[in-house]
């Protein structure tokens, strides 16, 4: 394998860039590889190799890499401005949109980051409660801002970091973490604690591997929350377009008072959203006195896509999701034959295009289950797939994401990747 260039980059890159990488869990050892291009289902790095694509962007790519509908649209606003930083007529295109694939929401505002729009969302959270304390869910993701970084998954967890330096007890301590699919646990919580204005949570754990809601977790959660008068903000970074067009909460019809949105929102343009009832939003400034702000929210660009990336998605949303499920309900199965086979103890946890495989004998329901799985085994799964052109994301915390650009051809190859994976797992 001629990895040199990447080597010689990532070397370089070091010399300038902290650790190499501009966020953590693009790191892997020994040394990242160094992309190039991308189309459709395949990145290629700086040596010309090709890799299957299922990190996609960490689940943004959901119709895949370069998808021409949204490079026509976005080429078309690239010929009439990129920034004006004034109100535009595509950012109400573009809201109406979300609005009519997320009816629990009454106003949406437009931001650029995930990061960004949980920090708005629960800022909102408390200026209309006024009240101080959040609670989160145990090796959920929210960004990386102070709030939610206690005991969080993704890269996090990956780096074993529960609270984050420079962060303020202050802070940390208004935050409640209670454990996933634990309702006892947040029943408990909120009947100690009377200072609570918001519940955060991911409907579907995407950052500590793949982990599902319990059935009744979420309708449980929706009911406590609801008798104590405390918002539940639901963060659709990942599922939203991606288990629906109308996210986890139209997959599991439940609906939270305040929404957030980023990756698949616009198939790979720098775009976030909070949405929720309008006597929420409105509090925002100027109209209220909760502040957000931001010279890039509603970038022409951005918006552009998502505006392209939403239409797409509802027009072939029929063929869409049904196809991305079968495709994944098959793979995993033949996954599962192929561990169960070579006897290696394993779980495999999937639902609509992401999934994740653990090896462990316990079933994987949460933070501490998914921490106990084998994770040098897993680099082993992921250095070995890499070889044979088989990009995953680089984490057990992370998610392996399938999309629209992914053939039977590029699953059957994965699949024979993943053979000879597990057999260097075994050994
Ligand atoms: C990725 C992610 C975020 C953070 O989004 P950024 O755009 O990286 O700031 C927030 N919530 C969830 C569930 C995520 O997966």
């Amino acid at each position: 394998m001629n990895v040199s260039a990447s080597r010689k980059l990532f070397n370089d890159s070091k010399k300038v860039i902290p650790s190499g990488v501009n966020s953590p869990v693009r790191y892997f050892e020994p040394y990242p590889f160094f992309t190039k291009k991308s189309n459709g289902a395949y990145v290629w790095d700086e040596d010309n190799r090709r890799y299957i694509d299922f990190c996609n962007a960490y689940g943004a790519l959901l119709l895949g890499h370069r998808r021409k509908e949204i490079m026509n649209s976005v080429s078309k606003q690239l010929s009439k401005g990129t920034l004006y930083c004034t109100p535009t007529a595509s950012e109400i295109e573009l809201s109406k949109l979300i609005i009519g694939n997320f009816p629990s929401m009454d106003k949406v505002r437009l931001m650029n980051t995930g990061g960004e729009a949980t920090m708005t969302a629960i800022r909102l959270a408390r200026g209309f409660t006024k009240k101080k304390k959040i609670i989160k869910f145990e090796g959920c993701y929210h960004g990386a801002h102070d709030s939610v970084l206690v005991k969080a998954g993704s890269g996090s967890a990956h780096n074993g970091i529960s609270v984050s330096d420079g962060g303020l007890d202050e802070v940390s301590k208004n935050t409640l973490v209670v454990e996933y699919n634990n309702i006892e646990d947040l029943q408990k919580t909120i009947s100690k604690n009377k200072d609570i204005a918001g519940v955060i949570v991911e409907p579907i754990l995407a950052n500590m591997g793949l982990i599902l809601p319990e059935k009744n977790f979420l309708s449980d959660m929706r009911k406590i929350t609801k008798e104590n008068n405390i918002p539940l903000i639901f963060d659709e970074v990942v599922t939203g377009f991606r288990v629906s067009p109308g996210g986890a909460q139209e997959h599991f019809g439940i609906k939270p008072d305040i929404t957030t949105l980023a990756k698949a929102l616009s198939n790979g343009f720098t775009i976030s959203a909070v949405g929720g009832k309008k006597e929420i939003m409105n509090l925002l400034s100027p109209g209220g006195n909760v502040y957000q702000a931001s010279t890039f929210a509603g970038n022409p660009i951005s918006v552009s896509a998502a505006i392209s990336s939403i239409k797409t998605i509802n027009k072939i949303k029929n063929r869409l999701y049904s196809k991305l499920e079968r495709f994944n309900l098959l793979f995993c199965k033949e996954l599962d034959d192929m561990a169960t086979d070579m006897k290696i103890p394993h779980q495999i946890n999937f639902t609509a295009s992401m999934f994740q495989i653990f090896f462990t004998n316990t079933p994987v329901t949460d933070y501490r289950t998914s921490k106990k799985a084998n994770g040098k085994k897993f680099q082993k799964l992921f250095n070995t797939l890499l070889k044979q052109g088989v990009f995953i994301p680089p984490s057990q915390f992370e998610v392996v994401f399938l999309s629209d650009a992914h053939t039977q051809n590029d699953l059957n190859k994965t699949l024979d990747a993943y053979h000879t994976a597990l057999k260097s797992v075994k050994n």
